[in-house]
């Protein structure tokens, strides 16, 4: 079988010139990097500012298990497939990040015959975005040291620093370190570590920038520490603002490819899903939406965290109000929400697809309490058998729902046709009363309180004492009306990676919460969160390469 590599080198891509007139992107808006990608002008996003808009559809899933959901490639077919039946869309997805590429993970381009293109660029360095953000995060750290080390004018306090150098890479020896040692001339010694640069809050605020000053104001605002006397020392109380959005002014423009079947692709920021709202960026999306007739974006990890995240932060923020929400799930994967080990997942088992649809089940009611009209997308894997497909299109039918058989993994847009056609039809009848979960006014805790049990169904939200105060102080400081961004395990409803399915009843202990006051969210922190992954025993960097002709072999 052909890798996805060999798919994507074997098809024929478009100049990226041709791409942007089918979007409707003139070439003098074109910034363009080679021949297959290219920078979309920020001139063009503001003129474009004031044109109608259309409809946007988000791609979200189950929780995500060993055994692979597919969202990416689901968004890919869907675009192609909505593009074959003759609505003009576009796909607004987020960058990968070298971390998962040279790890476990791999790439994040697709798969099969759905993937954006060229995937070796795109997977490696791009149009060197995350490498401005990088540097942007850096040279902010730079700038408190240096700070520090000039005599402290701000009275910043050494041990309460919380910002931290960032690198786009997994790295697990640089999460914890002591820096300035070597006397005097070297820096004042503290404490720091280093973040991959997708949890560097300057990505979280790159993603939800409206336009160049509302990325600097937002860069101003970030807090580096405290003083001795817990006031709060900003990026703009360091001048850094300026140019830290100077570094990052050309990776404010969203980036244009195609996918393997020419459909215009915004591949642009990529935020955690867990400290971060996990999704791309504000320009890119309403950038499409006033170019196409359907947007569809993927919200990371499963519903209950990117797609709470997608419609309570990124939305409202931007003024985004969506239409639809498919929910990817496989029967692979709702074999192991109802038990299977992944070693056992070739043999037929369809008690088990009934035991684990319960998943996807909540995932779909949870949409809708959005005001969201949702489809379900069941990708297709060649081992599931029609006793098992139909236990899902059954389990759905039970609650109102229609789950849509793809193979756009393996067919392309042919796959994913009766997908496009019912995602249309309910566009077109407009079904969409699209509202967030909670009022801005809502107390941050009780913004808390409202996604454990409207979404996660636990029967309490654990707050000690202690992070209730801080909680209040981020409220006394003017940070009471932003969203809460929940930071948890992305395979449970629960703060317990294990328990799978539906869970009822649990209980979700707050750990942390940090005030991102430049991205403007509160995180809480309710796990073990890495925000510097490491590699595994067995990296995928290692099998990564070039052949003789210099291209690259090994990317998946
Ligand atoms: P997600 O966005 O949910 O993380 P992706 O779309 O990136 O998932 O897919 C994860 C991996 O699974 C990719 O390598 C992709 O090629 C593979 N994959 C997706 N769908 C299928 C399928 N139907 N059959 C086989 N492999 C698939
Ligand atoms: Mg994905």
């Amino acid at each position: 079988m052909a890798t996805d590599l060999e798919i994507a080198r074997a098809a024929t891509l478009q100049p990226i010139t041709a791409i942007a007139e089918k979007a409707g992107i003139p070439e003098e808006a074109l910034v363009p990097f080679g021949r297959h990608k290219a920078k979309i002008d920020l001139g063009f996003l503001r003129a474009q500012a004031e044109k109608p808009r259309g409809k946007l559809v988000l791609v979200t899933g189950i929780n995500p298990t060993a055994a692979g959901e597919g969202k990416t490639t689901t968004t890919i077919g869907l675009a192609d497939a909505l593009n074959a039946i003759g609505t003009r869309t576009m796909i607004c997805l987020r960058e990968p990040s070298l971390g998962p590429c040279f790890g476990v993970k791999g790439g994040a381009t697709g798969g099969g015959h759905a993937q954006v293109a060229p995937m070796e660029d795109i997977n490696l360095h791009f149009t060197g975005d995350f490498h401005a953000i990088t540097s942007a995060n850096n040279l902010l750290s730079a700038m408190i040291d240096n700070h520090l080390y000039w005599g402290n004018g701000l009275g910043l306090d050494p041990r309460r620093v919380t910002w931290r150098r960032a690198m786009d890479m997994n790295d697990r020896n640089l999460r914890n370190m002591v820096l300035g040692l070597g006397g005097a001339a070297q820096g004042m010694p503290r404490e720091d570590g280093f973040d991959i640069t997708v949890a560097s809050e300057v990505m979280a605020i790159l993603c939800l920038a409206r336009d160049l000053a509302d990325l600097q104001e937002r860069l101003g605002r970030i807090i580096v520490g405290q003083t001795r006397d817990g006031q709060s020392i900003t990026a703009r109380d360091l001048k850094a603002d300026g140019a830290m959005a100077a570094l990052l002014r050309d990776a404010l423009s969203p980036n244009l490819v195609q996918t393997l079947e020419g459909s215009p692709a915004l591949v642009h920021g990529g935020p955690f899903a867990n400290i971060a709202h996990g999704c791309n960026s504000v320009m890119a999306t309403t950038l499409g939406l006033s170019l196409a007739d359907v947007v569809v974006t993927e919200a990371g990890f499963g519903a209950d965290l990117g797609a709470e995240k997608f419609l309570d932060i990124k939305c409202p923020s931007a003024g985004l109000s969506p239409d639809l929400a498919v929910v990817v799930a496989t029967v692979r994967a709702l074999k192991m929400h109802g038990g299977v080990a992944k070693a056992a997942l070739g043999t037929e088992d369809v008690a088990a697809v009934e035991r684990g649809v319960v998943n996807l089940v909540r995932h779909v009611e949870n949409m809708r309490k959005f005001g969201l009209p949702v489809v379900v997308a069941l990708n297709k894997f060649t081992t599931d058998t029609a006793g098992e497909i139909d236990a899902v299109r059954h389990a759905m039918a039970r609650i109102g729902a229609e789950a849509f058989l793809c193979t756009h993994w393996g067919d392309g847009a042919a796959g994913a046709t009766e997908l496009a056609r019912a995602v249309r039809k309910l566009l077109d009848e407009g079904h969409a009363k699209f509202r967030p979960l909670y009022d801005s006014a809502l107390p941050l805790a009780d913004k808390l309180r409202t996604i454990a049990r409207e979404i996660y169904h636990a029967a309490e939200v654990q707050i000690p004492p202690a992070i209730a105060a801080r909680l209040k102080r981020f409220e006394e400081m003017g940070f009471g009306h932003v969203p809460v961004c929940v930071a948890k395990t992305p395979y449970s409803f629960s703060a317990d990676p294990a328990r799978l399915g539906a869970p009822e009843g649990h209980v979700l202990p707050v750990r942390e919460v940090r005030l991102s006051a430049g991205a403007g969210f509160v995180v809480a922190v309710c796990g073990d969160i890495m925000t510097m992954p490491g590699l595994p025993r067995r990296p995928a960097a290692e099998t990564i390469g070039l052949d003789a002709e210099g291209r690259i072999e090994g990317l998946f």
